[in-house]
């Protein structure tokens, strides 16, 4: 393990996603030697808060998730500063950029600063730019990490990405989609590259549909105030779902290239096949879910910060196609939804009768399990790869044994290494957004009928039907 020295500065410190997702992930680091003696984490956020205070926030958090001896913990938060930061003071930026190179002499920390925004998106622009007009930027290198939702919808992301371009080059940017950062989505190239018989099928001669499935049993919970500006084709489908088909569908799964990997990706998401305003009619639909049969769960419309007649959708279902040689004619199904019956996070790849040719039984299915389930990653017509008794898919011997990281955390190594392969471009984000935005101008033209579907169901009838009209049905049913 090679120790790795920055400075981190977090926008955003004392937020839910700092304190879930970036505090473990770096404790986990400190604890595998990634970070050692040579980093220091600054939060930031409006409240006056000291450094011990910050400090055992740290800790408090720490302990919900580990059972570490507290004073390995302890330590860690030795490496941890707070300066309270109004993202429109200058002054304060002043101050940060002082801390900042402080803390860099008394860590050795190698002139390296991570920008991290996890704050509210509206301020990204503003942030990035402070940073670079107060001079905060330092000698090593000055690397930028955005959190999701980037934009919501084309117009406000080619604005947010103005913003933040003007202050940083392109290559520092890191957009993050923490679905690149799962184990699973990172095997797909990988397995693909390893299985040729595998590779040899991904195309519209030998599979019949794709399905990607990405369901929650939960509702909105405390987030009713985030989703009511969202909305699942936003949360989910623009970025995530989008990300998956790149890693099943792209080119060249064997390159290990950044530039190869993001050109082979945008690629495919400028051959999304743009739906017209009638097409979005037929190829996708939409839920809002209700209480469930017995009536004790909350209607969507009845949830803390939810508006009485939201339109907001918790469930989508729809039909991709794509304009390329490889992929013409082959739809990828996608579905996501709150409140359905079991957390899933799925692709199941259905080929045709033609893959025998290839010595693969007729109508095979992998399902590439996202989260495992019982130690299975892989299933091939429902059962684990290794009993199949197909040789369609072998795993080298090393990816068994590979210990799962956490996303953010094998995303936080990529970021020090700056390694670029499991971040979006602008150029993919455009492409998708453009996909996304002809849908939803499309819903808002419209009424729903909402709520429409109810609480541990499998969504509204009319998923169902989307695949029935073509033959087929979903895997995951
Ligand atoms: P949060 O509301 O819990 O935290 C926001 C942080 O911003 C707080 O530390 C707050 O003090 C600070 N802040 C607010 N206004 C400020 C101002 N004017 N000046 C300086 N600081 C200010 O939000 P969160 O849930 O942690 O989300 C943070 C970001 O991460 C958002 O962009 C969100 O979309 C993204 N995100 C969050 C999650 C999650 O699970 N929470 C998941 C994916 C993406």
């Amino acid at each position: 393990v090679k120790e790795r020295s920055a400075i981190f500065i977090i926008f955003g410190g004392s937020g839910d996603l700092a304190h879930r997702k970036l505090y473990p992930s770096l404790f986990r680091l400190y604890k595998s030697g990634f970070l050692k003696d040579h980093f220091a984490v600054i939060g930031t956020a409006r409240r006056p808060w000291s450094d011990d205070y910050f400090r055992e926030t740290i800790v408090t958090s720490l302990k919900e998730s580990f059972n570490d001896d507290e004073k390995i913990m302890e330590e860690f938060a030795q490496h941890f500063f707070y300066q309270s930061h109004d993202v429109n003071d200058s002054e304060h930026y002043i101050a940060l950029k002082n801390l900042a190179a402080k803390l860099d002499d008394q860590f050795d920390a190698g002139h390296n600063r991570v920008y991290y925004m996890a704050i509210a998106p509206r301020f990204f622009g503003t942030v990035a730019e402070h940073i670079n007009s107060e001079g905060l930027k330092a000698d090593g290198y000055n690397r930028l990490v955005i959190e999701k939702p980037f934009g919501r919808d084309l117009d406000s992301a080619c604005e947010l990405n103005g913003n933040i371009s003007k202050a940083f080059p392109e290559d520092d940017i890191y957009r993050i989609d923490h679905y690149l950062g799962k184990e699973m989505i990172q095997a797909i190239p990988k397995i693909r590259a390893n299985n040729d018989k595998f590779e040899e099928a991904l195309n519209n001669k030998y599979v019949s549909n794709v399905q990607v499935t990405l369901a929650e049993s939960l509702g909105v919970e405390d987030r009713g105030g985030y989703y009511e500006t969202a909305g699942v084709l936003r949360d989910m489908v623009q970025n995530h779902i989008m990300q998956i088909i790149g890693a099943v569908a792209s080119n060249e799964p064997d390159a290990t290239e950044a530039k190869v990997i993001h050109k082979n990706r945008t690629e495919l998401f400028n051959s999304l096949k743009v739906l017209e305003p009638e097409e979005v009619d037929k190829d996708f639909v939409r839920g809002q879910y209700d209480t469930d049969d017995m009536g004790e769960q909350k209607a969507y419309r009845q949830e803390d910060n939810v508006a009485a007649d939201s339109e907001i959708e918790t469930f989508t279902a729809g039909k991709i196609g794509f304009d390329s040689d490889r992929w013409d004619g082959v739809p990828f199904y996608v579905r996501s939804g709150k409140r359905m019956p079991d957390k899933s996070s799925r692709i199941d790849i259905v080929f045709n009768e033609k893959v025998e040719e290839l010595g693969i039984r007729p109508n095979t299915v992998v399902t590439l399990l996202i989260e495992k389930v019982d130690g299975q990653s892989i299933l091939i017509n429902g059962i684990d790869y290794k009993d199949s008794k197909q040789d369609l898919i072998k795993l080298p011997a090393e990816e068994k044994t590979d210990s799962a990281r956490e996303a953010y955390e094998s995303l936080i190594i990529d970021i020090l290494a700056g390694n670029r392969i499991h971040f979006t471009l602008w150029d993919e984000l455009r492409s998708t957004w453009k996909y996304i935005d002809a849908i939803r101008q499309r819903w808002d033209s419209q009424t729903p009928d909402f709520p429409n579907y109810v609480s541990g169901s499998m969504g509204p009838d009319s998923a169902e039907m989307l695949l029935e009209r073509d033959g087929n049905s979903w895997i995951w049913d």
